[in-house]
């Protein structure tokens, strides 16, 4: 007999707002998603309808097999009883709240039977224990939505959306933040919605993206396909893309990633310590021969696993036992007859690497 698997979140729905339309549909798996798309597109509408703050005009919302939200059958659960959790771009924690009272208003919401998170151990982990008599306005903005994470975690959430939680924060905060959401959900199970414009972001945390564009789907795909779409834009104005990785500072002072050990100046961080390593796209360099004498301290082995290539950049993906994506010119991908399967070496220097806590 056929088994049909129900879908995590299945959405389709209208909503007409002045002069823009939403209309939309998808079915996502548990695990983090990414909506994707330019301003304007629709991102922030379709998270404040998935997190029942918008009323659609019709259509349908089920989470994990439940219906929150069916307009011909007029099914419109209540907010509270959603269990679904939002963190937005800046934090909006409660200003007249200690960092502890505003994480602790996220758990004393919660049905004592459906906590499943203890907010000082959520605290310890996200490295915020030491913060907890602190106000808002004293926060650094990478402190600010770390706290902002911890209150919506708290909430113990069945799912949590996040609507652009690093836009505002400079790359290694970004970076931060990004990972801490990583391992929150690796720790925790909770699968995620992720709202942004960055390739970057969304290649580190998501498998897939939404890809919305003036209120309609424009494609639903693997993250690893919008890299076409970047190497056809300009560079001005478009998205640097960013190789962020989680990584452990070796006893010699090298970091661990994944597979391999890259060579960094981890001024700062002691040996076992957790960091989050970025290193551009642009900033790495391939080359056929192993070189023998040359400046950039990193040069790993690799097998190129696919190449894009667009009207104003190229991208290769290298397998060294870790994945990079290595951003280059058409004419280089052509001269040195780059393609899947071929070897090569990934070479960058130790100056390219952004080294952050966490
Ligand atoms: P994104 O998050 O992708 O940047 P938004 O969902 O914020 O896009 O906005 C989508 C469109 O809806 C924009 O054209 C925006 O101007 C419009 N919009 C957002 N909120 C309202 C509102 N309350 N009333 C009318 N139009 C709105």
């Amino acid at each position: 007999m056929a088994s049909s698997v129900v879908p995590f979140l299945e959405f389709d729905i209208q909503l007409h707002q002045g002069e823009f339309t939403l209309d939309v549909a998808a079915q996502f798996e548990g695990g983090i998603t990414a909506v994707f798309g330019p301003s304007g597109a629709g991102k922030s509408t379709l998270l404040g309808c998935l997190a029942g703050m918008i009323t659609p005009d019709s259509g349908h919302i089920r989470l994990d097999g439940e219906t929150i939200f069916c307009s011909a059958d007029r099914v419109r659960q209540p907010l509270q009883s959603l269990g679904i959790a939002m963190v937005f771009q800046d934090g909006m924690l409660f200003p007249h709240k200690t960092v502890g009272e505003n994480i602790d208003y996220g758990y004393n919401l919660t049905h004592p039977d459906s906590r499943r998170i203890d907010p000082q151990e959520l605290c310890e982990f996200l490295q915020i224990g030491n913060l907890v008599d602190r106000y808002p306005v004293s926060l650094s903005g990478g402190e600010r939505q770390r706290v902002a994470l911890a209150r919506s975690v708290a909430t113990s959430p069945r799912l949590l959306l996040l609507d652009e939680p690093v836009a505002s924060l400079d790359i290694r905060l970004r970076n931060q933040v990004v990972s801490y959401l990583k391992q929150i959900h690796d720790r925790y199970g909770i699968p995620m919605i992720y709202v942004s414009h960055s390739i970057s972001d969304v290649m580190a945390l998501a498998p897939n993206a939404l890809v919305l564009e003036r209120g309609s789907v424009k494609s639903f795909c693997p993250v690893i396909d919008l890299v076409a779409d970047i190497a056809s834009s300009t560079r001005v104005g478009r998205d640097d893309i960013d190789n962020l990785y989680v990584g452990t500072v070796t006893p010699t002072g090298a970091i661990r990633i994944g597979d391999v050990e890259v060579v960094a100046q981890p001024d700062g961080y002691g040996p076992g310590q957790q960091v989050t390593v970025s290193i551009s796209a642009s900033d790495i360099m391939l080359a056929l021969e192993q070189p023998r004498s040359i400046s950039a301290r990193n040069v790993l082995a690799g097998v190129i696993q696919r190449v894009e290539v667009g009207d104003y950049a190229a991208f290769a993906f290298v397998d060294t036992g870790t994945e990079f994506v290595v951003e280059l010119t058409s004419e280089a991908v052509e001269s040195l007859d780059l393609r899947p399967g071929k070897d090569v070496f990934v070479l960058f220097k130790t100056s390219s690497i952004t080294i952050t806590a966490g």
